[in-house]
Parts: structure tokens; C-alpha cells; sequence
């Protein structure tokens, strides 16, 4: 039997990471100490996490037709990414991040969207017919929201499963949260959508309880080394507890845990295995460094939950 059909659409940045003793004041200069550019975007890490576990996926994508977009996409086909709906934009630079990252770990970052703010509705149009033939569609909000929407809208008139990580965090019109069937918002996400701070499991349920009214039947709140809350419509929502690890950074968690949810649930695992193997894969990720450079590969996933 074929292997169910993936699409994803979103991001792809550059994600240029200095590190520093301190950061820069306003007119200071500083010398870094260490650069690396790694490839990012939330939509392109969440299809190599799903590549590496091993799904069949298409990505939908919008790069700069210059030195770093042709090197990204060259990238995601090694990471076993169908890249043919990807295009690569002549008059616009492939979407940056520009981090700073201080000695205590944590970081500034400024983003430019280039080429991923190009991914318009005429783009999901184009590729609409990726969308009809797939079995989910997971998207995140580093995309034009018209765009997501639209995705949305042809997925749902061919009742292909819509997946939203809704991040980075913002609100949400009802037309797009009512054609979502799986939501994965973190806690920061969850506030932002549903006006409830997520402190307890009765806030997480009563968080749940508003997204299932806007007509989204499974709710997944990420709550980083805590794990997840799972409520599905008309039941009773649970924690699944993470693996314990020691965290080197979570850049990439998050997309991690929902690539690989995704992967597993198209599989046919039921929703708590699926959420475990999502779980060991962001575990994985969290104790490496950088976004993409930490999402495991399938044996890597495989051994862990032996
Ligand atoms: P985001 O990165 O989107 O903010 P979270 O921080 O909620 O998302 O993390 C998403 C998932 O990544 C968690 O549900 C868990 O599986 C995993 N995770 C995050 N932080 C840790 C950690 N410190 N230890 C183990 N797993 C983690």
C-alpha cells in the first residue's frame, strides 16, 4: 500500500547565528565568537522532521532565487522532501533570521520573510491540486494568512486532514480555526488564541474546550519539558508526560514534535502512541544544538522508545 501523502506549507529561513559575550548596544560594534548559518523557518523544519521520520512529504514553499535558496532547497531534498512545488523567486532574497545568542543562551533575533511572504493566495492556487491529493496538510503562521486560509479551504473540500501549529503566536479569525481538524499550540499560542493562561490542567481543558467550540475536534497543547495536554471534542483531556533529558536548547522542539506527530499518525498510529514517538523525537532535539542540525532520523527515533 502507498504511503499516506503529507503536504506541508510554510517557511524556510537562513537562520544566521552569532555568538556573543554580550549584545550590542545601540552604535556598538562587538566581535562574535562563534558563526554558523544553519537552515530554519518553521515550515521547513517541521518537513525535515518529517522527511528524517521517514513521511512521504511534498513542501510547499517560496524561496529566493539566489545562493542560499538553491543551497536550502539542494537541503531538503537530502532530508527526503518532495521539493517540486518549491519555487524560487528571482526579485526577492530567500527569508533570513539574523540571532544573537548571548553566554547565557539566550538570544535576539530579527526576521525578514523574503521570499516566504510571496507565498500568496495565486501560489496556493497554483499547487492546489498537491493539496486535493494529500492526506493532511500541516501549516504554522510564518506564511501569509490568505494563503493559510485558502490551503485550508481547498484541503477541507476534499476532506484532507488540516493540521495548525499556530505559531508564532497570534489571534486567529474563526473562518480558519472552524476548517482546522488537530491544533498544537504552545502555551504562550494557546493564550493568545483562547484568553486563558494555561496554569493547571483545568485551565488546559477550559483552554480546549474554547478551541473545540470554534469547531476543531483534537487539541494539543505543548507545554515544553512537561509534555502535552491532549483533549479530543467531548472528552475528558490528559497530560502525556515528555521523556526527561537534559536540555541543551529547544530551538525546534515544537516543530520537531509536530512533524513527527503528523508522520506517525499517517502511519495509522492511534493518537497516544503517535504523541510518544512525537515526544522521543523533540526529546532528541532539545539534547542538540540549532534547529534543523538536531532533528533526529527515523533509527534515531526508533532506538530511543526501544
Ligand atoms: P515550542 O518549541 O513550540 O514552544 P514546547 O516548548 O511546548 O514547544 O515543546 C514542544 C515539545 O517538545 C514538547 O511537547 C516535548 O515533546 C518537547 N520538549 C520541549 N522541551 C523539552 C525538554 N526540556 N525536555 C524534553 N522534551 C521537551
Amino acid at each position: 500500500m502507498e504511503a499516506k501523502k503529507l503536504v506541508i506549507l510554510g517557511s524556510v529561513n537562513a537562520d544566521h547565528i552569532l555568538n556573543v559575550a554580550h549584545f550590542p548596544l545601540p552604535g556598538e560594534t562587538i566581535s562574535g565568537n562563534q558563526f554558523q548559518m544553519v537552515f530554519g523557518g518553521k515550515g521547513a523544519n517541521q518537513a525535515v522532521a518529517a522527511g528524517r521520520c521517514g513521511a512521504n512529504i511534498s513542501f510547499l514553499a517560496c524561496l529566493g532565487n539566489d545562493d542560499i535558496g538553491k543551497k536550502a532547497k539542494a537541503q531538503l531534498i537530502t532530508d527526503n522532501i518532495d521539493t517540486n512545488s518549491i519555487e524560487l523567486i528571482d526579485d526577492v532574497a530567500t527569508g533570513v533570521a539574523l540571532i544573537f545568542v548571548n553566554q547565557q543562551g539566550e538570544n535576539v533575533i530579527g526576521i525578514h520573510a523574503g521570499a516566504n511572504g510571496r507565498l500568496d493566495t495565486n501560489y496556493v492556487q497554483r499547487h492546489g491540486n498537491i493539496i486535493k491529493e494529500a492526506d493532511a496538510l500541516l501549516m504554522q503562521l510564518e506564511s501569509p494568512l490568505d494563503s493559510v486560509l485558502k490551503a485550508a479551504e481547498i484541503a477541507k473540500q476534499e476532506n484532507v486532514q488540516v493540521i495548525l501549529n499556530p505559531a508564532p503566536a497570534q489571534a486567529l479569525p474563526d473562518e480558519l480555526l472552524s476548517l482546522v481538524d488537530i491544533i498544537t499550540p504552545n502555551e504562550t499560542e494557546t493564550e493568545y488564541l483562547t484568553g486563558i493562561k494555561v496554569i493547571d490542567d483545568e485551565s488546559a481543558q477550559q483552554a480546549a474546550d474554547v478551541l473545540h467550540h470554534k469547531g476543531i475536534k483534537t487539541v494539543i497543547i505543548t507545554l515544553g519539558s512537561r509534555g502535552v495536554w491532549i483533549s479530543e471534542k467531548n472528552s475528558q483531556g490528559c497530560i502525556v508526560p515528555a521523556f526527561k533529558v537534559k536540555a541543551v536548547d529547544t530551538i525546534a522542539a515544537g516543530d520537531t514534535f509536530n512533524g513527527a506527530l503528523i508522520t506517525a499518525l499517517l502511519e495509522g498510529q492511534s493518537m497516544m502512541p503517535a504523541i510518544k514517538f512525537a515526544h522521543a523525537a523533540a526529546a532528541i532535539a532539545v539534547t542538540r544544538a540549532g534547529a534543523q542540525p538536531s532533528v533526529p532520523w527515523r533509527h534515531e527515533v526508533d532506538t530511543f522508545l526501544t
